[in-house]
């Protein structure tokens, strides 16, 4: 496949690029850095017909054992971050632990609720990435996208993205950059937030083991992890994927999970939860492939 100044790899494995540590290789590969060869990517992967995956840091994705038969587009190299008075300029592949620390040195306050969540900037405003109340559609101030379908480069501002729960609506977009706005403050408050936001994490979530955060949504006015451990499934495993002991929602990697195992897990996790509470668990981490 010709993609002009982009390097183009064949057959990588993702699993190493997934934060399950599972899953199969991609039939091409391109990280672009900037919008021009991501545009080249864009036009190779349509020319050829070949379907196209966009990948941020791996950390909230499935992908199978059998990979991606098409062009990933990994953002890795999207990664320049700038700051301006209040606002942080950052490429979409910037991870979200850099942008809190650029923050921290600018002491510029409204991002320390993210401490510890491993995405990427554009991977957390397509799912709008938080904690309960606060989710970074609050800082958000415009994107930077290419439509997938006609290649054109558009600025979308926060009032135009339709932002709700784990959610951003925006679709057949590739997310170059994103634009945030902070407020200064108190460079040791700021720390303070960002060790206490640390600490709960470590306390509650099983971070000794490959996984990808929460696995479900909550229902309304529900928490899936309180509803799978009522079930009795805290533990349970299928293969070397697991129902994590610390945190219901999480399914960890124990040991040599294949992508089918984890995959298998959270459709018997959600045959079991529709068994006695009568709700259809919907995801949060995206399944991509062929299962089963
Ligand atoms: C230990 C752990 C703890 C976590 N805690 C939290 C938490 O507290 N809160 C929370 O919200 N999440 C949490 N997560 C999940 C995850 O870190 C976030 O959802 C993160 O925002 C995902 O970003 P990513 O770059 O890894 O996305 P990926 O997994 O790479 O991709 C996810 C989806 O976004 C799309 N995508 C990614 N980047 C772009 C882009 N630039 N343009 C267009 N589409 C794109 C992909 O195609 C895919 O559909 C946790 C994960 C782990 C492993």
């Amino acid at each position: 496949m010709e993609m002009g100044k982009v390097k183009v790899e064949e057959k990588v494995p993702l699993s190493s690029m997934t934060s399950f540590r599972t899953g199969g290789p991609a039939r091409y590969f391109a990280a672009p850095s900037d919008r021009e060869e991501a545009q080249e990517v864009i036009a190779a992967s349509e020319k050829s017909h070949e379907p196209l995956l966009v990948l941020g840091n791996g950390t909230n994705i499935l992908i199978s054992d059998e990979g991606f038969s098409g062009v990933v587009l990994s953002t890795q190299n999207l990664n320049k971050i700038t700051v301006e008075g209040e606002k942080i300029v950052c490429g979409a592949g910037t991870r979200l632990q850099t942008v809190i620390k650029t923050a921290l040195e600018h002491s510029l306050a409204g991002m320390e609720f993210l401490a510890g969540v491993p995405g990427s900037a554009g991977g957390a405003v397509i799912l709008n990435a938080g904690l309960k109340e606060e989710w970074i559609s609050r800082v958000l101030e415009e994107v930077e996208v290419l439509g997938l379908a006609d290649n054109q480069p558009q600025k979308i501002h926060k009032q135009d993205i339709d932002f709700k729960y784990r959610g951003s609506g925006l679709e057949k977009v590739l997310i170059l950059s994103i634009t945030l706005n902070l407020k200064k403050g108190d460079k040791k408050e700021i720390q303070a937030k960002i060790a206490e936001n640390m600490k709960k994490r470590m306390e509650s979530q099983p971070l000794e083991y490959p996984s990808a955060g929460s696995v479900f949504k909550n229902p309304p006015g529900m928490f899936a992890g309180q509803m799978i451990e009522k079930c009795g499934l805290k533990g349970y495993g299928i293969g070397g994927a697991r129902v994590s002991e610390k945190h219901a929602n999480f399914i960890v990697n124990a040991g040599g999970a294949k992508a089918e195992d984890i995959y298998r897990l959270i459709g018997f996790v959600r045959e079991k939860v529709k068994k006695v509470y009568n709700v259809e668990l919907e995801t949060e981490i995206r399944i991509i492939g062929k299962f089963g």
